[in-house]
């Protein structure tokens, strides 16, 4: 779809003179590999050296700093206020939302506020019991230990860490066989933030040992305007309020990710143009980036459009739609579908996957020739296993080859 064999023209808005087919923005479509430039711009979880290298730089370093997520924000200040009032470790708290909406940067603004160290780990980094045992033990009182994808912690070091967050002990086994026997050690105070993009994957056990669960939304356009130019200010771009806003309006509610467009923008404007981040100079970018007026990319007009082509729309499962774009379901759960979710270009159903009207017709904006609802064969017109007698139950489609994708 890249080099030349764009089919819509996002930049403008305006609609191309002739549409595409849906059948041939498919293949288009199949044809750019999902983690190509764009879509590590636009994935929000993939992260180079240099992209954390410029992150840590720009990450808020107290609540006051970070920008939107009111209620978390005011929820949070008094939990830790009262932890520094009484001198003790803070609750436990767990943090899920998508990607990039600035889990970590929470979990250390917390341990600033806390005037205490943090230790960072992650789900899958944990692979025994021994080396959370090992985490655990190094920790110094009211330290915080994070643990991103906290969801993928295995189940032997689950079970080590529920002793530790209850009661702050550590039960190891020592020697083997019928000589061996439980040890308990006392840990110091400390915190654990746990950070996850699906709450519902935690066990209920552990899911009940936080004392406080909180849950990062997408950000308003207004609160990523402030977030670009923050970062503008910091990085040393100058930038206009309406080139910050078109950032912020493609940024798929995402910090990360308008982080991202922001330096994008700028090495563009530097290339291409005469330095200045204008709006020129955004559209321009964007155009390059192949990311249209709403932040969507390439992988999303590839699930939308698969829905459509392969499956009349929807209702479709997940799995489905996976195996289809030889995707990971997780990638399609975790980073794609919920900021079309969030758009209402998708809709989740007891039956699956569904893209809605104003999927259709953003996908008609960017010059693809989308049918109809329901001119198509969605789930209500499939052929029936079954004639009900009278001809009907077809659906008019009788002559037309029943494939499943
Ligand atoms: P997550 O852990 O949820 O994936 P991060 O905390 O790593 O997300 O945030 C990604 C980047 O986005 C951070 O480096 C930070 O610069 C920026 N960011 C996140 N949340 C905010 C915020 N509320 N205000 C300003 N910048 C933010």
């Amino acid at each position: 779809m890249r080099g030349g064999r764009r089919c819509w023209d996002r930049g403008s808005g305006h609609a191309p003179a002739s549409l595409v087919s849906l059948e041939q923005t498919y293949e288009w479509l199949l044809d750019s590999p999902l983690m190509d430039e764009v879509a590590q711009i636009l994935a929000a979880d993939v992260l180079d050296e240099a992209d954390q290298a410029v992150e840590t730089t720009l990450r808020p370093r107290s609540l006051g700093e970070y920008v939107g997520q009111p209620e978390v924000k005011t929820n949070l200040g008094v939990l830790l206020a009262a932890a520094n009032q009484r001198g003790e470790a803070a609750d436990h708290v767990l943090l899920y939302g998508p990607p990039g909406l600035g889990k970590t940067t929470l979990a250390t603004i917390i341990a600033r506020e806390l005037d205490a160290n943090i230790r960072y780990t992650s789900g899958p980094a944990v692979e025994r019991a021994g080396d959370l045992a090992a985490i655990l033990t190094s920790l110094d009182e009211r330290d915080v230990l994070f643990i991103d994808e906290i969801h993928r912690l295995n189940h032997a070091v689950e079970e080590i860490l529920y002793p530790a967050m209850e009661d702050f002990a550590l039960d190891v086994m020592i020697g083997k066989g019928p000589s061996a026997r439980s040890l308990r050690l006392t840990l110091t105070p400390f915190t654990i933030v746990g950070a996850t993009t699906r709450a519902g994957r935690l066990s209920g056990p552990l899911r009940d040992r936080f004392g406080a669960t909180y849950r990062l939304d997408f950000y308003a356009e207004e609160e990523l305007a402030e977030i670009v130019r923050r970062s503008a200010g910091i990085l040393e771009i100058p930038i206009g309020p309406e080139a910050a806003r078109e950032i912020a309006r493609r940024g798929r509610g995402t910090p990360r990710i308008v982080n991202r467009l922001l330096k994008r923008v700028r090495d563009h404007a530097q290339v291409h143009g005469n330095g200045a981040v204008d709006l020129a100079a955004v559209h321009e970018a964007m155009r390059a980036l192949d990311v249209d007026e709403e932040g969507l990319d390439s992988s999303d007009r590839r699930v939308l459009v698969a829905i459509l082509t392969k499956f009349g729309g929807g209702p479709v499962g997940v799995n489905a739609v996976a195996a289809v774009l030889a995707e990971e379901v997780e990638t399609i759960e975790d980073v794609i579908e919920p900021f079309l979710l969030r758009l209402g270009f998708l809709d989740r159903t007891p039956q699956g996957r569904i893209v809605t009207d104003a999927g259709r017709d953003h996908l008609r904006r960017q010059g693809i020739d989308v049918p109809p609802a329901g001119s198509r064969r969605g789930i209500a017109d499939v052929v029936p296993l079954w004639d009900d007698g009278d001809g009907a139950g077809d659906g008019g489609l009788a002559d037309e080859p029943i494939t499943t994708g």
